[in-house]
């Protein structure tokens, strides 16, 4: 698959003409489409649900076209759950799918009245004395050992800090239940980024299987069970992308299979996805600021790790389109630097490229997700502007840069000792 960048050359002179780079881009009418496909794929399901995960984009323009598009959200902190309150998402629209969670997030998710999904059975008594316990509850399943896919491993729950063993999950439901729980769900996230439409056949027949389980042994019927994240999405161009219309009727078949049968065809799909629903749809765009040729060929970008984290924390893959070089022979090996004082903060690594000549626009992809938002501070960098690419090819300004008095902030009253 070639990676075809969502901007020309041409439009991208005129944005950075208002906006300098380097800054994230987003393609609204590539996330619309998206979102649009996911719901069809799982049309099937009347009661279907995907709740945006807001750490993955968390910016109000992005949440507000997901939003149009029926989607809710899954928060796992206080402020993505004040995002999610401002922008005027309802308790049924709010998922809190946390991990060692303060008091205060119990009570703010309570106050919203969010869909509350337990990551333990200890926080069963944390919630009830923090924030009480809810008419509705979901409980997050980890099944432990390793996630496999045929012959290959996707991922290692028994070494993922998240949700409850089996047993536990058994007795948290019949405790949640004398408790005073009406309506009860489940949750399981086994694995990241898969590239496959078998990932979420395979964790729906392993959630429904149990659902059968816990109905017989406990009398819970759960309302619904919810995928969680971990479609992924192809970073690299040899990769195939997911289909999502056969992922969805993957897990329409196993439906089919074990809930309808065991008389659970009422059961409702949510889904939780951050990467699939915006990677693709994010580029960060940067400039060539320098050549330097040592015992490699090197360029400087006027980005950064402190704007894309991912190959400096994972040695993430994330393409790059040299733009207007679209048809040039990759002749050349680079590794394409931020300005970090850190050797890992490279976009690239002996990445075969066209010939760059400072003032070129590059284009880095699949950033529109676990982008903008990893975000950090480190070298008193700052956080670049986000702009969203309107339907109609007009941009829009979704969140200025960063500025020093930004930065200060915090440090306001505090630039004297005494
Ligand atoms: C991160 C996360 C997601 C989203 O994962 P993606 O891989 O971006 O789809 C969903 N649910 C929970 C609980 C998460 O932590």
């Amino acid at each position: 698959m070639m990676k075809k960048p969502f901007v020309t050359k041409e439009q991208l002179e005129t944005i950075t003409k208002e906006y300098p780079t380097p800054f994230h881009l987003y393609d609204e009418k590539g996330i619309r489409e998206n979102a649009r496909k996911l719901k069809q794929a799982f049309a099937w399901n009347p009661g279907f649900k995907e709740y945006f995960a807001v750490k993955a984009t968390p910016n109000p323009a992005i949440l507000r076209i997901l939003k149009e598009e029926g989607c809710g959200t899954d928060c796992s902190s206080m402020t993505e759950l004040m995002m999610s309150e401002r922008i005027g998402f309802a308790g049924d629209e709010i998922m809190f799918s946390s991990n060692d969670t303060p008091a205060e997030e119990f009570i703010k998710a309570r106050e919203l009245d969010a869909t509350i999904n337990l990551d333990d059975i200890t926080h069963i008594d944390f919630l009830k004395k923090s924030a009480g316990i809810p008419k509705k509850i979901s409980c997050r399943f980890n099944p432990g050992g390793i996630f496999e896919l045929g012959t290959d491993i996707m991922d290692n729950p028994g070494d993922a800090k998240y949700g409850m063993t089996k047993e536990q999950i058994l007795e948290a439901y019949a405790r949640l239940k004398d408790l005073g729980v009406e309506t009860f769900g489940m949750h399981a996230f086994l694995a990241s980024n898969t590239v496959t439409n078998e990932y979420y056949p395979t964790l729906a027949k392993i959630l429904f299987q149990l659902a059968v389980e816990i109905k017989e042994k406990t009398g819970v019927a759960l309302s619904f069970i919810n995928l969680s994240g971990g479609v992924g999405v192809p970073y690299t161009p040899d990769k195939e992308p997911n289909d999502i219309l056969a992922i969805g009727e993957g897990v329409h078949k196993v439906y089919d299979e074990v809930l309808a049968p065991a008389g659970m065809g009422d059961v409702k799909i949510f889904t939780e996805l951050g990467r699939f629903m915006l990677a693709p749809y994010g580029h960060l765009v940067v400039k060539a600021i320098h050549e330097k040729h040592i015992y490699k060929e090197y360029i400087g970008v006027d980005a950064c790790a402190v704007n894309l984290m991912r190959p400096a924390m994972y040695g993430a893959y994330h393409h790059i389109t040299v733009m207007g070089k679209e048809e040039m022979p990759c002749d050349h090996i680079y590794d394409i630097t931020g300005s970090l004082c850190e050797n890992n903060d490279k976009f690239a690594v002996d990445r075969k490229l066209p010939e760059i000549e400072i003032g070129d626009l590059l284009v880095i992809h699949d950033t529109g997700a676990h982008g903008f938002a990893m975000g950090y501070n480190y070298n008193g960098k700052l956080k670049s502007a986000e702009l969203l690419l309107r339907e109609d090819g007009s941009v829009k300004l979704i969140r200025r840069a960063e500025t020093p008095e930004d930065y200060f902030a915090t440090l306001e009253g505090f630039w004297d000792l005494t």
